[in-house]
């Protein structure tokens, strides 16, 4: 699943270069997506829809050794590089988007009148509200945190796969308690809440699963 592989010019290809090696036998080679054995497939996807995702599939393809990219055999310590920063946007995006989808929830159960008074105003709405902005602020600050230390160019590995695992359930959380309370009208197309559903939930699953993520994390501490 290649994120703009059905429309990008180029991609960039991680390759076995010493099969033996593992993943110190890896590189990245910058790819014409025109080059013969390369093809590419759009996939339908559940949210997301404005990015293409697609299928690549290289069958024989040669490029010229001009087309590495980075250093020979060091692709997988380009990679994980790279997603470490991944990470960090996709918890920051997330806290932000959670906080915007918890306004939609909000504005509705504000609006709303169900048994004569605003549904927000039921306590089981108002203290699930004030779980999720609590957690927002919480996940907020542990997203910061980690960037704060990628920034000053210390170690954040641990720090960007927990604020990764943790901001992108938040969201998807988030995200089903505002189509929660939107009842009916939260599974209608015609309601924004209902994207944030479909486009949230890839958030625990790309760039490194939770129980990933969880692994990473654990790991970091020994276990
Ligand atoms: C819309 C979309 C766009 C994407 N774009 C890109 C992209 O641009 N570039 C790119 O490289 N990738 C991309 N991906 C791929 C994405 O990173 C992977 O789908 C994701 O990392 C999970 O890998 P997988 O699909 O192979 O699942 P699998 O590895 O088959 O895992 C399936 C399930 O098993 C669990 N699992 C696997 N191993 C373990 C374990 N050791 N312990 C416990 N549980 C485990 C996983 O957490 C998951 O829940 C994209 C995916 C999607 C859906």
């Amino acid at each position: 699943f290649v994120t703009n592989g059905p429309i990008a010019d180029f991609l960039v290809v991680a390759a076995k270069t010493d099969p033996d090696a593992g993943a110190r036998g890896i590189s990245l080679f910058v790819v014409e997506t025109g080059a013969p054995g390369l093809a590419t497939r759009r996939i339908d996807t559940v949210g997301w829809r404005t990015s293409h995702t697609g299928e690549v599939v290289l069958d024989e393809c040669r490029v010229p050794a001009r087309a590495l990219l980075g250093d020979e055999n060091r692709g997988f310590a380009h990679i994980m590089r790279n997603l470490q920063w991944e990470r960090l946007v996709m918890a920051l995006s997330s806290v932000t988007g959670a906080a915007r989808t918890l306004e939609l929830g909000i504005a509705y159960g504000r609006e709303r009148k169900a048994f004569g008074r605003p549904i927000g105003k039921f306590q089981v709405w108002r203290h699930r509200f004030a779980d999720l902005a609590s957690e927002i602020d919480a996940a907020r600050s542990l997203a910061y945190h980690a960037l704060r230390k990628a920034i000053a160019g210390e170690d954040a590995t641990r720090e960007a796969a927990m604020a990764k695992w943790l901001a992108t359930e938040l969201a998807w959380r988030v995200a089903d308690e505002s189509l929660q309370i939107h009842g009916g009208y939260g599974y209608m197309m015609e309601f924004p809440v209902q994207r944030a559903w479909r486009d949230s939930r890839l958030g625990p699953i790309g760039g490194g699963t939770t129980e990933i993520l969880k692994e990473i994390v654990g790991r970091s501490y020994d276990l």
